[in-house]
């Protein structure tokens, strides 16, 4: 039965809704191995067995938002706020860039002090020193004129998880001044002016089904984006989900390797909230079938005070000061780092 729906989806890079209901509903170890076997040989047809890696670069853990999962949300009076100056942005970059990093991903709350010239002028300013370089923004959501400005001043993918797909689902996650909406509607602006576009949600988030992930796999079917981030949902201890249990390495795994069966060219990472969630997630991440991973570039004092969620792995190997040891890691399981801007294959 299940055989045969990895054979379809394999296929067809689709199923009805009741079909990934079903598929999703049989997430034995079994099922898994074979998803995951499948998976792997799709992504070295297209990818071989390198992974990019991109320097994730944490430029502001000021947040207007108040998102009921993040630690970065306004009403949180206990998180530590901090802004990186452009001067500490391009020192990161230039760290990043004598260890080979040639993607440049600028990620933060949204931060009203981060004025779109500002955001502008670091993103030609990172352009101009490090030629050849993609910078990815990651700084939420704005107006379609915002975002022209951007990609006018050299910025190339914006990442920008819809979080989840349904309404319902998407009001027990966000206070009402945030709309499921206005989200969508802003990857579609950022398709339109020809960013690489990066999409996902959490696993396990509170209240989330398995028919809401179908609605998830559905939604990403018909936006095809470039990039697809996924990665467990991680409590925080001072936000409304403080005692909801965490998303599980065991079904995001289980959706890496769906995504990349129904989207063989996508950049799809394992994220930090992987490897926060299991020691080994990055590499049983890439055996599911992604091919990105981003080591953090932000300066060191301010990785503890960025967090999202609980015991962030930010230390020791997360950190891309030991970009040599996660190549060592990858390196034990037949796969390694390559120095490239790691842009999609087409
Ligand atoms: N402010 C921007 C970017 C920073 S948040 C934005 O919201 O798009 C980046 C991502 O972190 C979010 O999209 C969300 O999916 C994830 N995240 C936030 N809180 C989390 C938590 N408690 N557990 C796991 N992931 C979380
Ligand atoms: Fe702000 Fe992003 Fe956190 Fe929401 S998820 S509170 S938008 S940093």
């Amino acid at each position: 039965m299940s055989s045969s729906l990895i054979d379809r989806l394999e296929a067809d890079h689709v199923l009805p809704a009741d079909a990934f209901l079903t598929l999703l509903m049989q997430q034995t170890p079994a099922v898994q191995e074979e998803l995951a076997r499948r998976a792997r040989a799709v992504r070295e047809r297209i990818y071989g067995k390198t992974v990019y890696i991109r320097g994730l670069i944490e430029c502001s853990s000021f947040c207007k938002n108040d998102c009921y999962y993040c630690g970065l949300r306004r009403s949180n009076q206990n998180a530590q706020r901090y802004r990186l100056t452009e001067e500490e942005i391009l020192q990161c970059c230039a760290e990043g860039w004598q260890l080979g990093f040639r993607t440049f991903v600028l990620q933060g709350g949204e931060d009203p002090a981060l004025s779109p010239d500002c955001v502008a002028r670091t993103v030609r300013a990172i352009k101009k020193r490090f030629p050849g370089c993609a910078v990815t923004l990651s700084l939420g959501e704005h107006s379609k004129d915002v975002f022209q400005i951007w990609k006018e001043a050299g910025a190339d993918r914006y990442l920008l998880r819809h979080e989840t797909a349904s309404d319902a689902h998407y009001r027990r996650l966000h206070p009402a001044q945030m709309s499921l909406l206005h989200r969508k509607q802003c990857l579609w602006d950022l398709k339109a002016l020809g960013y690489q576009v990066g999409a996902g949600f959490m696993v396990g988030s509170p209240g989330q089904t398995k028919a809401h992930m179908v609605e998830d796999l559905l939604f990403l079917y018909e936006l095809q984006p470039e990039m697809i981030g996924i990665g467990p949902f991680l409590p925080h201890h001072d936000t409304p989900f403080a005692r909801e249990p965490a998303g599980t390495c065991q079904e995001t795994l289980f959706l890496l390797s769906v995504l990349r069966l129904m989207f063989p060219h996508v950049l799809l990472p394992a994220t930090t909230a992987l490897n926060t969630v299991d020691p080994h997630g990055r590499e049983l991440g890439i055996l599911a079938g992604a091919n990105v991973i981003m080591p953090n570039l932000s300066p060191t004092q301010v990785r503890k005070k960025y967090l999202l969620y609980d015991n962030k792995a930010c230390t020791g190997e997360e950190a891309a000061e030991s970009v040599a040891q996660i190549d060592r890691t990858l390196q034990k399981i037949g796969y390694s780092l390559t120095v490239s801007r790691g842009d999609p294959v087409i």
